[in-house]
């Protein structure tokens, strides 16, 4: 007894800490903020109706069991939501789960950090002038914003990120030279190519690093065929200590720019240069290239980027909006960050155009408001499957009228296919478990988690069961 709810929030914390991934944690526990002990009910304050969603599908358990360790077998825990009202005016509220009091708190408590220090976002670099033999001020070519201050780090990154991040403290003395990075687009390539850069020029401030886009480089090589100075365009390349080149894969198919490139490569390597090239394929699935330039990126290390989970989406979208010194409400950067999954630059896209839209507009950052903006943003290759398309299917299986899922009934069948329904919205489309609860007889979130469980856990135990899940769900997939 007495102990103190922050104290015991502390606690859960360490365990808590001790059993998650780091972004994990980031995200989903450091925003919680305790509030009361009363009894052996513990009440935490979390910033959005999806947040707590997302707990109790993910994390009750974990939590649950710290709950139980900390306060005792008795120990019960009970959140506090703040609401974002889509009414721009309006402040944030809360309101407490899962008591039926339904008592809404004032709490203007939503915040995120404002603008400090920006980075000094210095204009695009001149293209630079070859300058024949002696070593002359090389301009990077480096972003600035590209930085690994900048650079979110999740499981989708962490090996091209801590190779890289090896590389700039150690340049051309790890084994990871040349160093390959690859992904598909929007996947932050470039980015982390930069950022090795600043950090070379951070730590050695001496060393020549020069980053350029590979059709920089081709145009650079043609230009200096044409004018004569083959001999100062390769001398050039073979004076830097560091050299990017981004999106090698157009190298593919030109034969006398790989060729050259073969010899800088070279060159460099022989001297403990670093190489740093980035690629849309992996080595084995580069086409039109010479094995001879294949075989070289073998020799250091090739890692790719792949997408990262939600956690990190959301990381990457509150790190941009801090730098930028703006606001946005929790639940619409939820929204963003589980809508789109595949490419960072369209996440960022479709943030900055809903910032534009509401400051020309005046209008309130909003999830409508971010709804519209994905649909203009995300390209439609999977079209969306609709709760209703959803009901029908699962109506027609079991001869059923779709209204009847709709209704107060507590017939048998009935309660199943609703639980199907249910189970299938939560699958197939993006709505949150609260609204699928309104779209199902007007129930509520826990009941819809509590049918994705009964689903779940009858397909488990019941062989039977589980083929008509696997029939329902091709058929509502077929159309
Ligand atoms: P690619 O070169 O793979 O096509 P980019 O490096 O251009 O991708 O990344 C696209 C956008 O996403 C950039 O604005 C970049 O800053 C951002 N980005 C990518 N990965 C991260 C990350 N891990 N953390 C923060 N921003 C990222
Ligand atoms: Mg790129």
């Amino acid at each position: 007894m007495g102990k103190s709810y922050d104290k015991v929030w502390e606690n859960c914390l360490k365990i808590i800490k001790d059993n998650i991934g780091d972004q994990a944690f980031k995200t989903w526990f450091e925003p919680i903020k305790p509030i009361k002990l009363e009894g052996s009910v513990l009440t935490i304050q979390v910033p959005s109706q999806f947040f707590y969603e997302w707990l109790e599908e993910n994390y009750i358990s974990l939590l649950k069991t710290t709950i139980k360790k900390e306060i005792g077998a008795s120990g019960r825990l009970e959140y506090s939501i703040i609401m974002q009202n889509s009414f721009d005016n309006s402040q944030p509220y809360t309101i407490k789960v899962p008591t039926s009091n339904k008592k809404a708190l004032r709490n203007p408590s939503l915040s995120i950090p404002i603008d400090i220090n920006r980075g000094s976002n210095s204009s695009i670099p001149n293209p630079f002038i070859i300058p024949g033999l002696q070593k002359i001020n090389v301009l990077s070519q480096l972003v600035d914003s590209y930085s690994f201050d900048n650079f979110i780090e999740g499981d989708c990154n962490r090996l091209a990120r801590s190779a890289g991040f090896a590389v700039a403290n150690n340049p051309g003395k790890t084994s990871f030279n040349p160093l390959l990075l690859y992904s598909t687009v929007g996947l932050g390539k470039t980015h982390l190519a930069h950022a090795i850069g600043i950090q070379v020029k951070n730590v050695f401030p001496e060393k020549t690093v020069l980053y350029v886009s590979s059709e920089q480089f081709m145009q650079q090589f043609v230009d200096s065929v044409r004018n004569n100075s083959h001999n100062d365009f390769v001398h050039f390349y073979q004076m830097m200590d560091v050299l990017i080149i981004d999106d090698i894969q157009f190298f593919s198919g030109k034969e006398k720019t790989q060729d050259v490139f073969f010899h800088i490569f070279n060159h460099l390597h022989q001297n403990g240069k670093q190489i740093i090239v980035t690629s849309d394929k992996a080595p084995v699935e580069m086409q039109g290239m010479e094995p001879r330039l294949l075989s070289r990126f073998k020799w250091g290390l090739s890692a790719d980027l792949q997408q990262p989970d939600l956690e990190t989406r959301i990381a990457i979208l509150e790190k941009k909006l801090y730098n930028d010194g703006v606001e946005m409400p929790r639940d619409v950067i939820e929204y963003l960050a589980y809508s789109i999954t595949a490419n960072i630059r369209e996440l960022e896209g479709a943030l900055i155009s809903i910032l534009a839209q509401s400051s020309l507009n005046k209008k309130a950052i909003t999830i409508d408001l971010a709804k519209q903006m994905i649909d203009k943003f995300v390209k439609n290759t999977t079209r969306e499957i609709s709760i209703d398309y959803i009901q029908k299917i699962v109506c027609d299986y079991f001869s059923i009228a779709v209204d009847m899922i709709n209704s107060k009934t507590r017939k048998r069948e009935i309660v199943q296919a609703r639980q199907l329904a249910m189970f299938f919205s939560k699958r197939m489309t993006k709505l949150s478990l609260a609204s699928i609860g309104l779209h199902c007889g007007n129930k509520d979130h826990a009941t819809v988690l509590h049918a994705c469980r009964t689903v779940n856990n009858l397909i488990d135990t019941d062989k039977q069961f589980k083929d008509c899940v696997e029939k329902l769900e091709k058929k509502i997939k077929l159309q």
